[in-house]
């Protein structure tokens, strides 16, 4: 019986490369043409415009905030998703609040964005299996928290989206990240963080170090939150005979499973001998 592994990201590569940014502070505008300078896909996870009057904090440190204006022109090419409507602590939240908050922000990010917005990332990094539920109920696929997951894998759960790590620890982990492996597998460097921690030159120097030595890889794939949690579905609903000599993709993209340790296309809808 041949070996069959769900084990290839798009175009047969096994590194995908992402970053997720929360809650759309005004060093975004650089952030972003960094990414873009770089052919880096990037998610970015937003609240309703009102959730800054919340925290007087903010008010005293005068942060600033890329222009509601500016949303679907900046973001083009990369990711609009949730971070619920008031970046409210998760597990403080009833219940009816909890479908409010995600309800009014999906509706807010798609009067700009025009697309369906299937995704978010905890405020604070909380979350309940209550408030899961919820979010699911109201159309939610994937939310990212602010954990830490060094091994770059993909058998996360999507509503617990655990990332790599924060940008500022992600240098190091690079070389661990393109290392031959005695075992290889499809890895997922997945980034996050605040474009306002890029506080200095320095901190923005190092950003571009990164997005530098992660960019432009021919065995890597570039992808958004969304674009990620779709492949991996497409590729998780591949039918197969019991004996492992056919295969069917039902979805409506293409798919990289792994035959013999060998990356073997699937089309939308073909059903392949392997
Ligand atoms: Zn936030």
């Amino acid at each position: 019986m041949k070996n069959v592994e769900l084990d290839f990201w798009p175009g047969g590569v096994r590194h995908c490369v992402t970053f997720s940014y929360d809650d759309a502070r005004f060093e975004d505008y650089r952030l972003v043409e960094l990414f873009n300078k770089y052919n880096l896909k990037a998610t970015f996870h937003i609240c309703c415009p009102e959730w800054k009057d919340r925290f007087e904090f903010l008010k005293r440190e005068g942060a600033k905030y890329v222009s509601v204006e500016d949303y679907a022109k900046l973001y083009e090419g990369h990711e609009m998703a949730c971070h619920l409507a008031h970046h409210p602590f998760v597990h403080k939240l009833p219940k009816e609040a909890l479908v409010t908050e995600a309800y009014r922000n999906k509706v807010f990010l798609e009067s700009i964005s025009g697309y369906p917005v299937r995704g978010m990332s905890y405020p604070f990094g909380t979350f309940t299996d209550q408030a899961i539920q919820s979010f699911e109920a109201v159309g939610m696929e994937y939310s990212r928290t602010v954990g830490e997951d060094p091994g770059f894998g993909t058998h996360f759960e999507f509503m617990k989206w655990t990332p790599t790590c924060h940008h500022a620890k992600a240098q190091e982990l690079v070389p661990y990240f393109f290392e031959k492996l005695m075992f290889p597998k499809m890895m997922l460097f997945n980034i996050w963080g605040h474009s306002y921690e890029i506080n200095n030159e320095e901190k923005w120097e190092y950003m571009e170090t990164l997005c530098k030595s992660l960019a432009n890889k021919e065995d890597t794939w570039y992808a958004t939150y969304i674009q990620i949690i779709d492949y991996l579905n497409a590729l998780r609903n591949v039918k197969f005979t019991s004996e492992m000599t056919t295969a069917y993709n039902p979805s409506a993209i293409p798919v990289w499973i792994s035959v013999d340790g060998e990356p073997v296309e699937i089309a939308p809808g073909e059903t392949k001998r392997l």
